[in-house]
């Protein structure tokens, strides 16, 4: 005999199940039965019951007799089927009618059983069924565990930042996942089927395949290179991906999935085109400069070493030229950063129109251009190209709406004789530019030997002037200027000679420029104000009160921090009095209406110090700027003066600068006076006040002194030096 312990074990042991018959005293002994193999067991008494109980409760099993009074155990089945209660269910029937049985199982019932019920074949029948049913419920159970896991993976793969895919044995994609549709023009299943090396940019091919190669051969580990995609999908720039290979072991089960297909790699492709394009720019930015976009110092430096090394070899020469724009300084100062930008960039263009393939044109800094020939035949066919960029350069710019002009010096090295090192070439280059600027701009100069003494000349230079004002090697000289109708010396210029104590003594334009790019000009002239202020001051303690002193202060002194405050001071200390001051400073200072100079000019004014523009008519256009600043006197450039009689068009010029200055009340100094011509020509234009070789040279104070009482011409001989 089967006893319960045997049949019931596990799970099964708590399955529920209903009992519905119309009998309370078969219903219980049912229950009694049942109850041994530890099921729980209810039971409903009628049909009616037995519905209200299977619709508020769920049974693994329902025992139903059919024939009960009222609603019959087919009335409970039809109830069931039509509200999706899917008990299972063995029906119990007093009766043989195969008929009832037969619509009982059409109905869906599991099994019948005949009334009086064996209690073995009850029980086994039973025990099957709730067998039957909880592994259907278990099976349920794992499918949906499985959709639900199934899902959740397609959801990983799927939503994984990177491409994921399977090859197949010959290297064809079986399986991608939809991150792949971001980059296609066409649906990701055509690509099922085809070789990895569909998706590889060409250039790329032939390493992916090598790579493809060793990563299929190896049976182990993770292998990674950085390849580009095809831009399968239109107006997609080159996506540059880091591609992973995993050869999956073919004696391994992970290799066969559940369709029997057998799969040899699984990849990743990572999108890095942010990286790589990062770096690139990085890099790009390390070797260019972003503004004009050209090879920068560094790259120029690194071909240059690279073509020296060449020409070595093959004994060749090559040509370094150095560019250096001229007046790009003043356009940059009086139109603004945003132009002199613009002018680098517009020259930058039109110095590629004049060189060959080969040829590297680098921005060396500020204003300054390389250019390195790495192959020319003769000296001749570099001086050709400089002559091209200098033609070039000339024309004009036309920057929205400002029409500028700019030169270039150009200085030329060759190698070998210029030099045969990077560096050398690079200098000399460099020595010979500076020699065109030197005299006179806008040209080329083939580098000599020779100019190397000159150019450690101005080295020496540089070392010495940093302690000319401490060994008192400045000596100033004065320059009278002197009032026309009456021919008094009304003021004087002073004027800046420096005793060297080897190169003898040098004028300013021997060292100002130096002083200058050094700076040291500030304190230069605030040096020679505060002689100048002293030696005057001597003059009018002897009693020519009225003596004016004019002193010239560079653009780089107006600019240095404290200028007024240091002026001033001096005039303190020196106890001169400022309306005898007259300041003489160039017009490209004021071109750009820097609200600092404008400013430091108004308290300088305001102190009562006079203000004169140098070498007025040289600088650059706009005259707005004579209202704007407190300017009381403009000097004349001598070189109008000097061309009074030869041309008609220059004494128009003086003409148009005395009766501008009359009008807008501005006192004229006409400068370079060398003839009586010169001076007739300008008192009868009604200029007030003259200066030049024709009433004196500067000379010392002292010298002068004779001439500050009495009229000119009686002794104006006597100084000439
Ligand atoms: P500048 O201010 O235009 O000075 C006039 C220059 O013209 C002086 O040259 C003077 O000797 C020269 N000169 C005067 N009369 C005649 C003439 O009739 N014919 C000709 N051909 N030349 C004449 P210098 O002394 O060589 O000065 C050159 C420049 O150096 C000056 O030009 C001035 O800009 C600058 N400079 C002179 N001393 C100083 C100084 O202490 N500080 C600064 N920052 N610059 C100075
Ligand atoms: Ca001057
Ligand atoms: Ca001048």
């Amino acid at each position: 005999m089967i006893t319960a312990q045997h049949v019931n074990s596990g799970d099964t042991q708590n399955a529920r199940i209903l009992l519905a018959d119309d009998d309370p005293r078969l219903l219980e002994s049912l229950r009694v039965l049942l109850q041994l193999y530890n099921y729980q067991v209810e039971t409903a008494l009628g049909g009616q019951n037995a519905i209200d109980k299977l619709t508020s409760n769920e049974y693994d099993l329902l025992l139903l007799d059919l024939k009960m009074p009222g609603i019959s155990g087919h009335d409970v089945m039809q109830y069931m089927s039509e509200h999706n209660i899917d008990t299972m269910t063995i029906v119990i029937s007093g009766e043989t009618s195969l008929d009832d049985i037969g619509k009982a199982l059409r109905f869906g019932a599991y099994d019948y059983l005949k009334k009086p019920y064996v209690p073995e074949e009850l029980t086994s029948t039973v025990n099957n069924a709730v067998r039957k049913k909880l592994l259907e419920k278990t099976n349920a159970l794992i499918q949906t565990r499985l959709n639900r896991s199934e899902r959740l993976h397609r959801f990983i793969v799927n939503n994984s930042p990177d491409i994921i895919f399977i090859l197949d044995h010959k290297g064809c994609f079986s399986f991608i996942n939809s991150k792949i549709d971001n980059f296609l023009d066409f649906p990701r299943s055509e690509l099922i089927g085809k070789p990895l090396s569909e998706l590889i940019d060409d250039e790329d091919a032939d390493k992916t395949q090598y790579f493809f190669n060793q990563a299929a051969h190896s049976r182990t580990g993770i292998h990674t290179t950085e390849v580009s995609l095809k831009p399968l999908a239109p107006g997609r720039a080159r996506s540059h991906f880091e591609l992973s290979l995993w050869p999956i072991d073919e004696n391994d089960d992970k290799s066969h999935f559940s369709d029997g297909q057998s799969y040899r790699i699984y990849g990743t492709a990572r999108d890095i085109s942010e990286r790589v394009e990062a770096e690139a720019f990085i890099n790009f930015q390390a070797y260019h400069d972003l503004l004009t976009r050209l090879p920068n110092r560094a790259l120029f430096k690194d071909r240059l070493s690279m073509a020296i090394t060449q020409a070595h070899r093959n004994n060749t020469q090559l040509a370094v030229m150095f560019i250096d724009l001229d007046r790009f300084k003043v356009i940059n100062d009086s139109l603004g950063h945003t132009m002199g930008d613009k002018l680098l960039q517009a020259v930058s263009q039109r110095l590629q129109t004049c060189i060959r393939k080969g040829d590297t044109l680098s921005r060396f800094g500020g204003d300054e251009f390389t250019l390195l020939l790495p192959e020319v035949k003769n000296t001749d066919s570099a001086v050709q190209i400089s002559e091209k960029i200098l033609t070039e350069i000339k024309k004009p710019f036309d920057l929205t709406g400002h029409e500028v002009y700019v030169g270039a010096s150009i200085g030329i090295s060759i190698f070998p004789e210029s030099g045969d090192t990077m560096d050398a070439l690079i200098k000399n280059a460099d020595i010979a530019m500076y020699r065109v600027k030197k005299t006179g701009k806008d040209g080329y100069q083939l580098f000599h030997s020779d100019m190397h003494q000159a150019s450690t000349q101005r080295l020496m230079l540089e070392q010495d002037l940093r302690h000319a004002i401490d060994n008192e090697e400045f000596e100033i000289c004065y320059q009278p200027q002197v009032n026309l109708p009456s021919e008094r010396v009304c003021g004087v210029e002073a004027l800046l000679r420096w005793n060297h104590d080897t190169l003898g003594r040098l004028s300013p334009s021997e060292f100002i420029p130096v002083a200058e790019d050094t700076r040291l000009i500030v304190d230069i002239d605030l040096h020679t104000l505060r002689s100048a202020c002293r030696d005057v001051r001597h003059h009018h303690e002897q009693g020519i009160t009225d003596l004016q002193l004019a002193v010239n202060l560079s653009p780089i002194t107006i600019e240095s921090d404290n200028i007024v405050e240091s002026i001033v001071a001096i005039l303190e200390e020196e106890r001169f009095p400022a309306p005898l001051l007259e300041l003489e400073i160039t017009e490209n200072i004021l071109m750009n209406d820097r609200q600092e100079i404008i400013d430091k000019l108004l308290r300088l004014s305001a102190e009562g110090i006079h203000l004169a523009i140098d070498d007025f008519g040289t600088g650059y256009s706009s005259l707005s700027y004579l209202q704007k600043f407190p300017i009381d006197t403009l000097k004349i450039d001598r070189s109008f003066i000097q061309n009074i009689k030869n041309s008609e068009e220059e004494a128009c010029i003086v003409n148009a600068i005395v009766s501008m200055a009359q009008g807008l009340k501005l006192s004229i100094v006409a400068e370079g006076v060398e003839n009586a011509q010169q001076r007739d020509y300008l008192r009868d234009l009604g200029c007030r006040v003259v200066q030049g070789f024709y009433f004196g040279h500067a000379t010392e104070l002292q010298q002068l002194a004779a001439q500050f009482c009495a009229p000119l011409n009686s002794i104006k001989n006597v100084e000439a030096s």
